[in-house]
């Protein structure tokens, strides 16, 4: 059985509108829609209307629910896996 060693979650923020899908669906609250902190930008990607999506990669689990959920599919996934 093949096991997931890594995930890569991405939110192309030139493409995201904001519209918290995928925060709302993500069961394991891996997601949050945020304002860009102009002072550190941490941890934020630019979107169009100044809000971001921020990902907790220790959280996410890489079920993919939120690149079913996004009317933008602005979001990738990739998975590393071994044997
Ligand atoms: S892949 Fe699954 S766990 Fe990870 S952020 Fe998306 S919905 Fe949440
Ligand atoms: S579902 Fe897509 S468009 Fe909506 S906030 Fe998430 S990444 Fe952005």
């Amino acid at each position: 059985m093949r096991k997931v060693t890594a995930i890569a979650l991405d939110i192309q923020g030139r493409i995201c509108t904001g519209c918290n899908n995928c925060v709302v669906a993500c069961p394991v609250n891996a997601l949050e829609l945020t304002v860009i902190n102009p002072v550190t930008k941490k941890k934020t990607y630019n979107v169009l209307n100044g809000k971001a999506v921020v990902i907790d990669e220790d959280v996410c689990n890489g079920c993919g629910i939120c690149l079913m959920v996004c009317p933008q599919r602005a979001i990738t996934l990739t998975t590393e896996s071994s044997v």
